[in-house]
């Protein structure tokens, strides 16, 4: 537990999105191969579709939504 690593645990979900950047990634790979709380969080991520589907349309897709609709003047 060195205070440079900050919240390793934390680095899942990014790692899980592949969002981290390449350091990060080999050092969460690292720990992650010692951590078994990391690996059972990472399995229970990667079952969930949904999730990553989620942030991924969110990313990609325009904040063009229902909601204008809403604002039609009568
Ligand atoms: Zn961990």
């Amino acid at each position: 537990m060195s205070p440079s690593s900050r919240g390793a645990h934390e680095d899942v979900a990014a790692y899980a999105l592949g969002v981290l950047d390449e350091a990060d990634h080999q050092a969460f790979e690292r720990h992650l191969m010692s951590c078994e709380e990391c690996q059972a969080e990472l399995r229970e991520l990667s079952e969930v579709p949904g999730l990553l589907d989620a942030v991924r349309k969110d990313r990609s897709t325009s904040l063009t939504g229902p909601l204008d609709d809403d604002r039609t003047p009568r």
